[in-house]
């Protein structure tokens, strides 16, 4: 394990798996008060003020990566594995049955799933899709199989404010009742 880490022999080291850093509290940059959320390009053109109230804003992580970054957005290095980008099965869940990811509700169902199917990476990245219907409520399934397309809709976080990052498309997020699956 450590060799194919050191020598990233892209035979071996077939990915990496990541959650969307937009999803953190401080991606973007922004003043909560005034719900200005700016991307770093809106901020350098307002010269890091609140276009509202006309205070700094708090600059975020990915505009300090862009002005530490040798190399412009998106560059991948030519060496370097590959990566997979998952959201938390427990907040796929959570959407598709329009509860809170801490519920009661996605713990159960979290659990069914890990049981039935294998582990959440498992789940998240392997399982056949045709199968997956069959297998966990239809809902969940797609919300899976859209986060494997890459077909999310992504609010990025910003001074303090979580960001979010959906599977489903507006208007598709309405909850599911159908609980007793298995
Ligand atoms: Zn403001």
């Amino acid at each position: 394990m450590i060799q194919i880490l050191k020598t990233k022999d892209r035979k071996r080291f077939l990915y990496t798996i990541e959650f969307y850093p937009e999803e953190g509290k401080y991606h973007w940059d922004g003043h909560r008060a005034c719900k200005a959320r700016l991307s770093p390009e809106e901020a350098s053109r307002t010269n890091n003020k609140c276009p509202v109230c006309g205070k700094n804003i708090t600059v975020g992580v990915l505009h300090r990566l862009a002005a530490l970054a040798d190399r412009p957005e998106g560059f991948v290095l030519e060496s370097s594995p590959a990566f997979k980008k998952v959201v938390p099965l427990a907040e796929i869940i959570a959407s598709a049955l329009g509860v809170g990811p801490d519920s009661a509700t996605v713990e159960k169902e979290y659990q069914q799933m890990i049981k039935n199917l294998g582990s959440e990476f498992n789940v998240l990245l392997e399982f056949p899709e045709k199968e997956l219907d069959k297998r966990c409520p239809a809902k969940i399934a797609r919300g899976i199989i859209n986060m494997r397309k890459g077909n999310v809709s992504i609010v990025p976080g910003y001074d303090g404010e979580y960001g979010k990052v959906s599977v489903f498309k507006e208007g598709e997020e309405k909850p599911e009742k159908q609980l007793s699956f298995f």
